[in-house]
């Protein structure tokens, strides 16, 4: 599965499932965009990516705002001169049930978690179709295919991310670009590291590995997609939830 001379951007990379992506990436030979809001809080995974002997470029960037996003892809095609590899990771919650969700936390979800994918893939075509190679691999989440209490405009960006990836996997397989989402379960992150451990209790016993994920188990599945070896999958949801949910 070698990413050797392959450039990826990894949006959300600063932390959690994002820099775990980033680090198996470069584990397996690719130099990563670390692309957060922060560049400050994106250093320590800019020096992981270094540390295994890759090139890690800090881009600062809001994914919901497409400007921002345009400039980031203008400045790796400069910088690096293509993209192979685009991973939409950055995602955000906004909890609360529906009648009390207010209309900016909806607005700001569907914002970041779908607009941001939209707004990254894109800017990637371009390149991507030109080279006639692409991998982009969407974060999409268990909670879009089987809902979750509290969870309507996540559940709902989430929902649309995997409608989203099989329809650009459509527009561009002849291009060679493939197009996949990954799906996961619960994961040990700072997202679900709020949870109440009554709640983080009732979870585990939900799933029959019995545990929550760690990132690298996202991280694999992410960089198997990303690689020559899958090159004959697209509009594919890859479900990573220690079988919570078999779809
Ligand atoms: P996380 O720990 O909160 O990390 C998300 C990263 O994305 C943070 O560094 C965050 O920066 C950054 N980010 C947020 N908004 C952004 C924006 N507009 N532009 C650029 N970067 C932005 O989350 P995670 O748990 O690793 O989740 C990563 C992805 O996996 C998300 O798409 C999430 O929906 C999905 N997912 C997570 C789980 C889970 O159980 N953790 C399950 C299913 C799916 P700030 O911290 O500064 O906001």
């Amino acid at each position: 599965m070698s990413l050797e001379g392959k450039t990826a951007i990894v949006t959300g990379a600063a932390q959690g499932i994002g820099r775990a992506i980033a680090e198996t990436l470069a584990r397996h030979g690719a130099d990563i965009v670390v692309a957060d809001l922060d560049p400050g809080r994106s250093q320590d995974t800019v020096g992981a990516v270094t540390k295994l002997g890759r090139r890690a470029l800090n881009v600062k960037v809001n994914v919901a705002d497409f400007a921002d996003v345009k400039a980031m892809v203008d400045q790796v095609m400069k910088e690096w001169g293509k993209i192979d590899i685009l991973v939409n990771n950055a995602g955000i919650t906004r909890d609360g049930l529906l009648l009390r969700m207010k209309e900016e936390d909806w607005n700001l979800v569907l914002q970041v978690n779908l607009n941001g994918t939209f707004h990254c893939t894109k800017a990637v075509l371009s390149p991507m179709t030109k080279q006639r190679f692409g991998r982009i691999v969407n974060i999409a989440s268990i909670v879009g295919a089987m809902g979750n209490a509290g969870q309507a405009n996540y559940a709902a960006s989430k929902a649309a991310v995997i409608g989203f990836t099989k329809t650009v996997a459509r527009e561009y397989a002849s291009r060679l670009v493939t197009v996949n989402a990954v799906a996961p379960g619960f994961i040990d992150t700072a997202m679900t590291q709020g949870l109440p451990a009554e709640v983080k209790e009732t979870l585990q016993k939900q799933i029959p590995l019995g545990r929550l994920g760690q990132p690298s188990d996202v991280a694999e599945a992410v960089s198997f997609l990303a690689s020559d070896a899958a090159g004959y999958i697209t509009g594919h949801v890859l479900h990573v939830n220690g079988g919570m949910l078999m779809a």
